[in-house]
């Protein structure tokens, strides 16, 4: 019989997630390592926030190649640059109004363009049980599903799965995915690999439309909020993050806030190591900060993004106001840099 004790067992890419993501506490909850893989392995623990093994793995690789947190992956995103690279940056708001919109409309408008232009068959966002406010990852077909799904959820980054879902549907070819920064950088690895599986999924992708992120909170987060205001969750028409406080629009309009610092706990560890504020890897970048009330700062980053935007600015879906505060998005994000030991 022929010895084989000379090779050393390779490990298998999951273990190496297991133990360089996972276990350490750093894993961002995108998922796009269960997008990616062919074999159903990996499911996600909701109440730990990371993925688990489940079932057997094929060695594929894909996860690894597409995992934001690995030790290389994460070093090569790790940077003190806030803004990153960009073509074109506005103040900017939607043409027509947009029921929910969190700040101008202006994601809500871009999907609607690709959407009524036939661009993509679908978009992938995030919608929201109001009566619980649990948010939830959704395929939008028409641009009324889009104005259901307008407004920020705090609660949740887990809108890969929609593009799990849409993954192995041959009539989908081509989506636009709204992420948290974490999720648009899986996107970028995904588009940059040469993994079969993952070149697969990266060519469904038409538009990475990345918000910016300062943190994501548990589930528990919307209950306590409404324990601690004593108003039931289905009162809450809008929640805002930003500036030092959780901004809570209740129907009717009355505004509730309560310091953002009395919500850490419920801030996801995965969010604490976070090095993107402004979703560098995107086509298009969107956020508030930077741009007045009632308006979204747009960040165009690549051609595609460049496309997207002048097709939604001719068809009058947005429309763009002078004036962009770069210094006031430096600022946040390097606190954002400096509260996660990055800066
Ligand atoms: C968790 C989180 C934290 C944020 N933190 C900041 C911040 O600190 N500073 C800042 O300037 N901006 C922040 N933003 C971005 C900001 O709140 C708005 O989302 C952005 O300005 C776009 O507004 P809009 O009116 O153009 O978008 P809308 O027209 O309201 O559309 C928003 C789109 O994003 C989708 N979406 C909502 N939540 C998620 C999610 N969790 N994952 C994926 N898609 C989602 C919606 O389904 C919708 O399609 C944050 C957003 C999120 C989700
Ligand atoms: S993506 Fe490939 S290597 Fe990773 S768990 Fe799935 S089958 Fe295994
Ligand atoms: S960071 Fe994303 S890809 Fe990496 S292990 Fe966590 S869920 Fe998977
Ligand atoms: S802070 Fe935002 S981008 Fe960073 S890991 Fe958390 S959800 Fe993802």
């Amino acid at each position: 019989m022929h010895s084989n004790a000379s090779s050393k067992p390779s490990v298998l890419p999951y273990k190496e997630l297991e133990e360089s993501v996972w276990k350490k506490d750093i894993c961002a909850g995108c998922r796009a390592c269960i997008t990616v893989c062919p074999g159903n392995t990996l499911a996600f623990d909701g109440k730990e926030h990371k993925p688990y093994q489940f079932t057997p793995c094929v060695d594929c690789k894909a996860c690894l190649e597409v995992c934001p947190r690995t030790p290389a992956n994460y070093a090569a995103f790790r940077s003190t640059e806030i803004i990153g690279p960009y073509l074109d940056i506005k103040s900017a708001r939607a043409g027509v109004e947009v029921e929910r919109a969190q700040n101008g409309g202006v994601v809500t408008a871009l999907l609607t363009a690709a959407l009524e232009e036939g661009l993509v068959d679908c978009a992938l966002v995030m919608g929201s049980d109001r009566w619980i406010q649990k948010a939830h990852p959704m395929i939008a077909y028409y641009p009324e599903d889009l104005s259901k799904a307008a407004g920020s959820k705090y609660d949740s980054n887990g809108v890969l799965e929609a593009l799990k879902t849409v993954a192995s549907d041959d009539s989908i070819r081509s989506v636009a995915v709204v992420g948290t920064p974490c999720a648009i950088q899986s996107i970028g690895l995904l588009r940059a690999s040469t993994n079969e599986y993952a070149m697969k999924l990266a060519k469904k992708v038409r538009f990475a439309i990345g918000l910016f992120c300062f943190e994501v909170f548990d589930d528990a987060m919307v209950e306590e909020v409404s324990k601690r205001l004593g108003v039931p969750t289905w009162r809450i028409t809008k929640m805002n993050a930003g500036e030092g406080k959780m901004t809570v629009t209740l129907r009717g309009g009355e505004v509730k806030q309560l310091p953002l610092s009395s919500l850490g706990d419920y801030v996801r560890k995965g969010c604490k190591v976070c090095p993107d504020f402004t979703s560098k890897s995107a086509d298009i970048s969107v956020g508030s900060v930077g741009s007045k009330p009632g308006l979204s700062t747009v960040i165009v980053r690549s051609a595609v993004g460049l496309g997207l935007f002048e097709i939604a600015l001719d068809m009058q879906f947005i429309e763009t106001v002078p004036g962009v505060d770069s210094v006031a998005i430096e600022k946040v994000g390097k606190l954002k840099l400096k509260r996660n030991g990055l800066q």
